[in-house]
């Protein structure tokens, strides 16, 4: 706009010159013509009535033609041609001149003089004059308007010109709007396709980072995550060094979240002048919005991006975008991991069933050949059992299998697994373990389930069996009915007690 703006002033500023550098040239043109015939006004009338008065005219008339004369030289220097006839009219008025003024002179001082045939001669020179001026006049004419149609050529050419360099913007402009356009289907579809290739609501909260921290350069961004039965939101945080990082995400509520609270977006002010502050991102610096998870209506999160220059209008536009697109398949991955949860839990004492340990028994066993470490297995089974749920009803039986559940849950390290296997049959896998480490936690576990206290029934007792991968068992499959021979020992040598299944005879029991 500016460039445009420059360009048709200095246009216009070049015709205004040209026009304002020919008007002075015809006023000067025309002064010079109107001195030589007040010149000629002044002579005629001093030859006629030879009164003084007259003289007046003819000098103010000679400085006026001298001084237009010096002004026309000047305005017209360059321009030979019109010089050249400038020069002519010069001539022809000194003639005038000296004829006239000879005649002056002589009847000022009382002489004769041939007043009709000096002004014959006067006319004729004079004619002359006029002729030379009018042609002159005319070439002062043609010349203006060369000058006019030059400027005029200039500005034509400035307009084309402009008018290429707007075309050629355009053109640029939506070159780069396409470009744009293309980028982002690019950007969305890959999302679309990665997030349905996606095989955890993990994995796709990490992509659905990863892709808006993309998207906001220089933003950091974080998924919120829902957890309606605990209360709590969950963060997950990109790879980015993000203000969010900072944000309070200590005792997060999903009631904390604006964006949750509203189930719309929000986006924090940076001056904090909102009428009332987000409590995870109203305390960052710069600027932060935050889209909600929406699934039927329901919020199951939000997106949360947190950058320190402004997030402009087509990112939020693009943002939504993405954010609506994952939401339906973080839901459905998290629907189905709850039902994947529960169908290899089980509901009383909320440890894995035997289907989930069996998958994980092949798992460990396989990890543990690859990685040439012992994999020790225990089998529990609780002692008369039967006559507990005879003795005490089946929902006492029930309480004494969670309490066992938790006993073990609670015993065992974060690497180790347990699993309901049977009915009142507990299997426990401790990876990296040796037969010593596996005997003295079967027997810390038999020691903790013996002095537990049921309220009503007293104490109760479980029998172990210890064997150890691949001391004990040349396939991994060998290695469970070897815990199981193991257990089945411990109940004939009088149950609440472990057995090892080593088969060089050097099965250890504990003592009681
Ligand atoms: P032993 O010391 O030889 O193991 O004797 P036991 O009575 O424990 O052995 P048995 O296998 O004969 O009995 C197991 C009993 O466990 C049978 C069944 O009623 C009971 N049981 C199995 N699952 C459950 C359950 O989910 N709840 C309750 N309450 N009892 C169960
Ligand atoms: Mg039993
Ligand atoms: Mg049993």
């Amino acid at each position: 706009m500016l460039l445009l703006a420059g360009a048709v002033y200095a246009t216009a500023n070049v015709q205004r010159n040209a026009a304002l550098k020919s008007a002075r040239e015809q006023v000067a043109s025309q002064r010079l013509l109107t001195a030589m015939l007040d010149q000629e006004t002044g002579a005629r009338g001093f030859f006629q009535t030879r009164q003084q008065e007259f003289l007046q005219p003819l000098t103010q008339g000679t400085r006026a033609f001298g001084s237009s004369l010096v002004e026309l030289r000047s305005l017209l220097a360059g321009d030979s041609g019109l010089q050249q006839m400038l020069a002519d009219q010069e001539q022809r008025a000194a003639a005038w001149h000296t004829a006239t003024q000879a005649a002056v002179l002589a009847l000022e001082h009382g002489g004769r003089v041939q007043s009709d045939a000096v002004a014959r001669r006067a006319k004729s020179v004079m004619d002359g004059f006029r002729g030379v001026h009018t042609a002159f006049d005319a070439s002062l004419n043609q010349r203006r308007s060369r000058s006019l149609s030059a400027a005029t050529g200039i500005a034509v050419a400035v307009a084309i010109a402009l008018a290429a360099l707007l075309a050629a913007g355009g053109l640029l402009l939506t070159r780069r709007m396409a470009r744009n356009e293309e980028a982002r289907q690019h950007d969305q579809s890959e999302l679309r396709e990665l997030l349905q290739a996606s095989e955890s609501e993990q994995e796709s909260r990490g992509l659905l980072i990863r892709h808006v921290e993309k998207l906001i350069r220089g933003a950091g961004a974080a998924v919120l995550n829902r957890n309606n039965s605990a209360d709590r939101l969950e963060i997950t945080h990109g790879d980015c060094e993000s203000p969010l990082r900072y944000a309070n995400t200590e005792q997060m509520r999903p009631r904390s979240c604006m964006a949750v609270r509203l189930s719309r977006s929000y986006d924090q002010q940076s001056d904090g002048d909102g009428l009332q502050q987000c409590e995870i991102c109203g305390g960052l610096d710069g600027a932060a919005t935050c889209e909600p998870l929406l699934v039927g209506g329901q919020v199951i999160g939000s997106v949360l991006v947190a950058s320190r220059k402004p997030i402009d209008a087509d990112r939020r536009i693009r943002l939504r975008e993405s954010v609506a697109q994952a939401a339906p398949i973080l839901a459905n991955q998290r629907n189905l991991a709850i039902a994947e949860g529960r169908a290899a839990s089980d509901a009383l004492t909320g440890l894995p069933n035997r289907r989930a340990a069996d998958e994980a028994f092949k798992r460990m066993a396989a990890h543990a050949g690859r990685s040439i470490t012992p994999l020790a297995a225990i089998m529990l089974d609780l002692d008369h059992f039967k006559l507990l749920n005879d003795r005490h009803g089946h929902e006492s039986g029930d309480r004494a299998l969670a309490l066992v559940g938790s006993i073990i849950g609670s015993t065992i390290r974060a690497s180790d697994f347990a699993a309901r296997y049977g009915g009142e049959e507990f299997l426990v896998l401790l990876p990296d373990t040796d037969r010593d480490s596996a005997m003295i936690l079967a027997e810390k576990l038999r020691s903790e389930i013996e002095h537990a206290e049921l309220v009503g029934i007293g104490a109760i007792t479980a029998s172990l069996g210890v064997a150890v991968l691949p001391m004990d068992a040349a396939e991994p499959d060998e290695l469970l009915r070897k815990a199981d021979r193991a257990l089945y020992a411990a109940k004939e040598n009088g149950r609440n007690r472990v057995h090892s299944a080593s088969p060089s005879a050097a099965e250890v029991e504990i003592e009681l």
